[in-house]
């Protein structure tokens, strides 16, 4: 048996066990049931049918956004981003920790139709679950290396990147509704009037939207990739966000998603906080 089929077994095994001595009353986890063998989320409430769960290279959606409004305990089959997804969601009070069991998998990289790497997985920084209640390991899974920052640019440049990012963007807010951060009931993008019939998506709402979701996600993005593998007009959706993430690493020495503990960098205050200002460069005063 495979490193990745022995994985699956233990999901079933765990499962099976959760519900049986009723610590939970369902189990969040991957079905082989998709398109092209994209794994699909299933939710097993019966231990009869635990054998539809699955793990392997395509269990690539990120799970945790079902849990926000869940009743009784409910077990999430949880890769280390996920994960980190989970935690967040109980540091910022939308779950609490009491009710989920984080079934934590060393993963080993997800993959595209083609079997190529996922964007977000060959940049992952975080191979195991950092929080778990159990641990499914993976020998096969190697520490990662260190991380790599995109070259500084100057503003021209920096404006032409954004802008040819933005022009292969339609604003279908595919990558909001794949992002577990995502999660406001009425978010700032439909709170005005909307233009049915623009002749295209209006150049001026792209960059607000892209702009306004970064500063949205500053210091919560888990860097799951989630966003990026949902658009399907290739838009690297998620490089502003992780000039935002890597600012906030800079500046707060925080990582999302890693500790229960830890207060988030945008909740907290400290009088000698660095005041850099919005555009960069220190504050004066
Ligand atoms: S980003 Fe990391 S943890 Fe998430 S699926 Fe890719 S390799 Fe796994
Ligand atoms: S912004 Fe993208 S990479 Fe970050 S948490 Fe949301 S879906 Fe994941
Ligand atoms: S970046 Fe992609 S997924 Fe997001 S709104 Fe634009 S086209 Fe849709």
């Amino acid at each position: 048996m495979s490193v990745l089929e022995t994985q699956a077994q233990k999901v079933r095994d765990s499962a099976k066990k959760l519900l049986a001595d009723a610590t939970a009353q369902t189990v969040i986890g991957y079905a082989d049931e998709g398109v092209d063998g994209l794994c699909v989320p299933v939710f097993i409430t019966d231990v009869k049918d635990v054998g539809r769960l699955v793990w392997n290279r395509r269990s690539v959606p990120n799970l945790a956004s079902y849990l926000i409004g869940r009743k009784g305990k409910t077990a999430i089959v949880a890769k280390p981003c996920d994960a980190r997804a989970v935690v967040n969601l109980i540091v910022e009070n939308q779950i609490k920790r009491d009710d989920v069991h984080i079934i934590g998998m060393d993963c080993p990289g997800m993959t595209d139709a083609a079997g190529a790497a996922l964007h977000a997985c060959e940049t992952c920084q975080v191979n195991t679950s950092p929080v778990f209640d159990e641990r499914i390991e993976n020998a096969e899974v190697k520490p990662v290396s260190p991380e790599k920052r995109d070259a500084e640019r100057g503003l021209d440049e920096n404006l032409a990147r954004f802008t040819k990012e933005m022009e292969k963007c339609i604003l279908c807010f595919s990558c909001r509704q794949a992002c577990y951060g995502c999660y406001c009931q009425t978010c700032f993008m439909d709170r005005g009037v909307p233009d049915w019939h623009p002749e295209s998506p209006d150049m001026g709402a792209k960059m607000l939207y892209h702009l306004g979701r970064a500063m949205h996600l500053a210091g919560r993005c888990v860097e799951c990739g989630a966003c990026e593998n949902a658009c399907a007009s290739g838009v690297d959706v998620r490089y502003l966000i992780r000039e935002v993430t890597g600012f906030v690493k800079e500046l707060y020495g925080y990582d999302t998603g890693l500790s229960l503990e830890d207060q988030p960098a945008m909740l907290t205050y400290q009088p000698d906080d660095r005041e850099v200002g919005f555009l960069g460069g220190e504050a004066h005063g």
